[in-house]
């Protein structure tokens, strides 16, 4: 039976003359593999839907014998041309599409993954945002995965962490603290700014990322900090050239 599914597009490939296999995410079932039959010929059926970073909707069935999924056609509804004619931009939209292919989520966060994803390449369309908007994109998305430490409150005594400070973050119970509660530093430094960078990234959604400029230490920091959380939590570093489990 064919369904209909909401689609970006992470990535394709050639795997005879003109079938394409193609990985994207599904607004409703999350991460998918199908092929396209023909794909790389038939403007008709799939005319710019076969690209990465492509928002389309699919018409999908399968073989005959239920094995694999197969396309019978698309339609297009945004192709990002902005972003595809920029380098630099194709990089950012590149790593947050690497980083959805990495993790492993259920079906029920596949909407809001979707979404997030979908916001990011059109703010990274229409704007130019800088090299720090990825990093900003997988902290929302683990935080969406349910591991969502509460930045504004030491997560030992329930005391707000408003002053000018610098406080600890235990990576992993996922807890700020205060300085009465950790005197030694002994968690992850970071300073006050950097729990308020992180606390506004969970409030906010990344159609309000664009145009926001942290210092470079407090950028920093939230790199060092967070990628430390995510290999942590969701068992994935980020290298040169994609995510590698670990
Ligand atoms: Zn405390």
């Amino acid at each position: 039976m064919e369904c209909t599914d909401k689609a970006l597009i992470l990535r394709t490939g050639k795997f005879r003359e003109y079938d394409v296999w193609v990985r994207y995410i599904s607004a409703s079932r999350g991460v998918q593999t199908a092929f396209a039959f023909g794909g790389s010929r038939s403007r008709k059926r799939f005319g710019g839907c076969l690209e990465p970073f492509s928002h389309v909707v699919f018409k999908v069935g399968a073989n005959k014998t239920g094995s694999y999924q197969v396309l019978s056609e698309g339609s297009l509804i945004k192709s990002f041309n902005s972003l595809r004619s920029n380098h630099r931009k194709i990089g950012l939209a590149a790593n947050c599409v690497k980083f959805v292919d990495s993790i492993n989520f259920d079906n029920d966060s596949a909407r809001r993954i979707f979404e997030l994803l979908l916001q990011t390449l059109t703010v990274i369309d229409a704007e130019d945002p800088d090299d720090f908007f990825p990093l900003l994109f997988r902290t929302k998305v683990a935080f969406e995965q349910g591991f969502k430490p509460d930045f504004t409150i030491c997560g030992r005594c329930g005391k707000p962490l408003f002053g000018n400070h610098n406080y600890s973050f235990d990576i992993e119970k996922g807890v700020a603290l205060c300085v009465e509660c950790d005197p030694a530093l002994k968690g992850f430094a970071v300073s006050s700014f950097t729990l308020r960078t992180l606390s506004w990234i969970q409030d906010t959604d990344p159609d309000h990322w664009a145009h926001l400029h942290i210092p470079s230490e407090v950028r920093s920091e939230c790199f060092k900090v967070m990628d430390r959380f995510m290999a942590y939590h969701l068992g994935l570093v980020w290298e040169e050239a994609g995510y590698r489990r670990v």
